[in-house]
């Protein structure tokens, strides 16, 4: 593993499917610096499938895509993603990636969402991780990148309106600050801001927060995109249930083992995906008991076929000690993907000039208001590569030199009781109030919640404590947002304004980035 640089040409913070395709974009143009907080194995990439569109599919897939996103696409953006997508996946086969393919047919698969034939997934589950290796090996050939582990960026050095470099904290819990000529942001999504999240313990709205502070734009933060199904065990991370599972006949009961979907939509627990999360909820809110939870049931199923299907979850579940093809799984929603974040354009440019983003941290407006499922990987790989090339053909300023500071008091640790436990205070709000369902009164809540524990996070020195800031500022801007959009769409949901108001709202919001205030 190689050291941090004082300078560099250019920094891309995140080492997920968009970090390492823009970097591999970069490498002919520079010396890259590719930053990952944690191992970059650890990257999300995603267990389940990404989206192909066969060429003369392009068009269902793009249809697909605008009807998920609810009125709210940016059609161009929306076209970018299902036209470039298919190039970039040959790419990556070319790479090396192993996808489903008995003999020389790729295996296309249908999504309840879809309404043709175009998921792609690698043999196993992990189609995100397969994509992941192979981009991290061709990295890997690649020797103009570096990519440096175990990182903190805290916020990025800004000059005259113009993003210069990234203050860190390095592996050993020192101050550091790389200068550059240009930054990508491909930190992910914001998932931990909610109790209950698919997301991994990376996903606290890092870039978000800096590209916000910095003073960029930020863009359709209220919507949050939830799972239906992750496996509940108290104290473990909610691991996701694929919806294929009840694509393949699983059913959905309450607490009392009754089936209930029947109620909520005439396609049961095929409805669409927001409708069975509300579903559960209602479900769960009804049942009156403290810690709750529905089942997931497969034990109808055919057993041998259950297990040759879903290696994945069905290795994690036997990890719990449940059978699935036995046992009932106790499951609920978890927020699972964010859906805006730092707006940019569709060469990847954010507001702020030297500023660039792509992947789950960006708000291209590709997704809408709601994303259509496995569309993420391949946003990932499109702006990624697009992010690369124009981060590439507007490199004209070399980096300045930045003194470091090293006298600047930083560490990674200790674990802080205090900080754990207003992070706790964040997720229940935020999953309480402005989480599946949401009214009004609900979000004001939560946005007094939020505002009064900000003074605690004012000063952060530790690792986690910017997390916690960053959480937090996440968590507001997602609560304001969500506050201020009185109607409902994609996955946006109000009890009190449960209609579409395409008049006030058919528009996207975003929120100029600096000082949020607190009050
Ligand atoms: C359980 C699960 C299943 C999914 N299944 C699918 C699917 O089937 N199909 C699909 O299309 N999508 C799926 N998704 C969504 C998709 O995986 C993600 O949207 C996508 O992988 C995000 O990629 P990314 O490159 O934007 O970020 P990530 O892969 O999350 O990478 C973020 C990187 O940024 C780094 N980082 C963050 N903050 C900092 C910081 N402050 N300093 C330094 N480094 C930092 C992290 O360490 C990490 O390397 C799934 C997501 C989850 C959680």
């Amino acid at each position: 593993m190689k050291g941090l640089p004082a300078e560099t040409d250019f920094v891309v913070i995140g080492a997920g499917v968009a970090g390492l395709r823009a970097a591999i974009e970069l490498a002919d143009a520079g010396r890259v610096l590719v930053l990952s907080k944690k191992d970059a194995h650890s990257a999300q990439g995603g267990t389940d499938d990404a989206v192909l569109s066969d060429e003369d599919e392009v068009i269902l897939h793009l249809q697909d895509t605008l009807i998920a996103g609810d009125g709210l696409c940016l059609p161009q953006a929306a076209k970018t993603l299902v036209e470039e997508g298919p190039e970039r996946i040959e790419e990556l086969i070319a790479w090396g990636t192993q996808l489903d393919r008995p003999k020389t047919k790729l295996v296309f698969e249908t999504e309840a969402s879809y309404s043709h034939s175009h998921v792609l997934r690698a043999p196993g589950e992990s189609t995100g991780g397969e994509i992941l290796r192979a981009l991290h090996a061709k990295v890997q050939t690649r020797k103009n990148i570096s990519v440096v582990e175990f990182e903190f960026s805290r916020e990025l050095l800004t000059e005259d309106e113009r993003v210069t470099g990234v203050s860190l904290i390095s592996d050993r819990g020192l101050p550091e600050e790389v200068a550059c000529s240009a930054v990508l942001l491909a930190t992910g999504g914001i998932g931990q801001i909610y109790r209950n999240t698919t997301n991994p313990d990376t996903a606290t709205g890092d870039g978000v927060a800096m590209a916000f502070r910095a003073g960029a734009e930020v863009s359709d933060m209220e919507f949050v995109q939830f799972h239906p199904t992750a496996l509940y065990m108290k104290k473990s991370p909610r691991f996701l249930l694929s919806e294929a599972l009840r694509r393949e006949g699983a059913h959905l009961r309450n607490i009392e083992m009754n089936r209930f979907m029947g109620k909520y939509h005439p396609l049961g627990e095929l409805a669409p995906a927001d409708v069975v999360a509300r579903a559960i909820m209602h479900e769960m809110e009804v049942s009156g008991a403290k810690d709750t939870f529905v089942y997931l049931d497969m034990t109808h199923m055919n057993p041998a076929r259950v297990q040759k299907r879903f290696p994945l979850i069905y290795g994690t579940c036997m990890k719990h000690n449940i059978d699935i093809t036995e046992d009932m799984v106790p499951i609920r929603p978890a927020a699972h993907f964010g859906i805006g974040g730092v707006r940019t354009d569709l060469q990847g440019k954010t507001s702020l000039a030297g500023l660039y983003a792509a992947g789950e941290v960006a708000a291209t407006g590709a997704h809408g208001a709601n994303r259509l499922p496995s569309n993420a990987l391949l946003e990932g790989l499109v702006f990624g590569a697009r992010a690369g090339k124009t981060m590439r053909e507007e490199l004209t300023q070399a980096p300045k030199r930045v003194s470091r500071d090293k006298k600047a008091a930083s560490q990674n640790g200790p674990v802080d009781a205090g900080i754990e436990e207003l992070i706790g205070q964040i997720q229940d709000v935020m999953w309480k109030d402005a989480g599946i369902v949401r009214t009004r009164i609900g979000m004001q809540e939560a946005v007094k919640v939020l505002e009064g524990l900000a003074p605690r996070v004012a000063h952060p020195r530790t690792r986690r404590a910017h997390e916690a800031a960053n959480l937090l500022l996440a968590a507001l801007l997602v609560a304001r947002s969500a506050l201020a959009r009185e109607e409902s769409r994609g996955a946006h949901y109000r009890i009190d304004n449960p209609a579409h108001d395409d008049k006030k709202f058919l528009k996207h919001s975003v929120v100029k980035g600096g000082n949020l205030k607190f009050a």
